[in-house]
């Protein structure tokens, strides 16, 4: 169904919609008037969040306010390199209603032809003891395994290369630390909520749009006073973990690309320390 049309008392001509929209659809008419024609329309939106004299309306997805530079260039700079991050948490529980605030900020992150092929799984309280036995039992078969030199000599010759990750020495390290103070949880980090990010279609740019919907959460978290930290080992911990996915009801091709856990802090991570200056050029 085509739900956009063009207020004609609105729109100034400035044709920035027709030199925007992948599929032409807006086109000059014979009285320099801007018209929609029958081209195909991928709803990608574009033209609704791009029109100066927000003279684009969607019955479906109308942006009723479209504030810009509303936040200073400090407040902004301040707000990204002071991001609330946690060390660790309290394990307190967020307000279903908050949450369900922060968790909408997904809606606007950008998805390839508008199509949200990522989906999002919230857990709380039992969901999240339950996640992390999971986890647990996942890693430490895994130990066990990798611990026996022939088997990890096998599964390095004939593991995809996506796969050796998880008999890498680094990897091995990495949650052999998580596992070794048994009492504490050094994987979900006493989260109160967790937020999973996945999807069963393998598609392309699925990493990058998790990776920028994770952020969206975790900016909006920090808005509502509620820390956030991306977690990698939850990703690892669920994708080849069968057992797991059938617990969570994912098929077996669900794939987790994101993973971000939220609460409040118990140990605050400040984010602007000294951070070893990345490799920036300039042509
Ligand atoms: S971008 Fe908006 S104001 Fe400009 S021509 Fe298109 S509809 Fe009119
Ligand atoms: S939604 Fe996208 S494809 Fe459709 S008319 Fe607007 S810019 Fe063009």
């Amino acid at each position: 169904m085509f739900d956009l049309s063009i207020d004609e008392n609105k729109c100034n001509a400035c044709g920035v919609c027709v030199e925007i929209c992948k599929t032409q659809k807006f086109v000059f008419n014979e009285n320099n008037e801007v018209e929609l024609n029958n081209n195909e329309c991928v709803y990608c939106y574009d033209c609704v969040s791009m029109c100066p004299e927000f003279a684009i309306t969607s019955t479906v997805n109308y942006l009723k306010t479209l504030e810009k530079n509303k936040l200073k260039t400090k407040e902004l700079i301040d707000f990204i390199n002071t991001k609330r991050t946690a060390g660790f948490f309290d394990n307190g529980q967020i307000q279903s209603q908050i949450l369900e605030e922060i968790i909408s900020s997904v809606k606007y992150s950008p998805s390839f032809k508008n199509k949200h092929k990522l989906h999002f799984t919230v857990m709380q309280n039992q969901a999240v003891h339950n996640l992390l036995i999971g986890i647990k039992a996942f890693f430490k078969r895994l130990l066990e395994i990798t611990n026996n030199k022939f088997y990890r000599a096998m599964l390095n010759a004939f593991s995809s290369k996506q796969d050796k990750y998880y008999y890498s020495k680094e990897f091995i390290s990495t949650i052999r630390n998580a596992l070794n103070i048994p009492d504490k949880d050094l994987i979900l980090k006493n989260a109160g909520a967790v937020i999973l990010i996945h999807s069963n279609e393998d598609f392309i740019f699925g990493a990058e749009e998790a990776v920028i919907a994770a952020e969206r959460v975790a900016f909006l978290a920090h808005a509502h006073g509620i820390s956030s930290a991306i977690n990698v080992l939850v990703p690892a911990g669920i994708n080849k973990n069968y057992k797991l996915k059938n617990a969570l009801g994912f098929d077996k091709h669900e794939k987790v690309y994101a993973c971000v856990l939220l609460g409040y802090e118990k140990f605050a991570r400040i984010l602007d320390v000294y951070r070893e200056p990345p490799v920036i050029n300039y042509f």
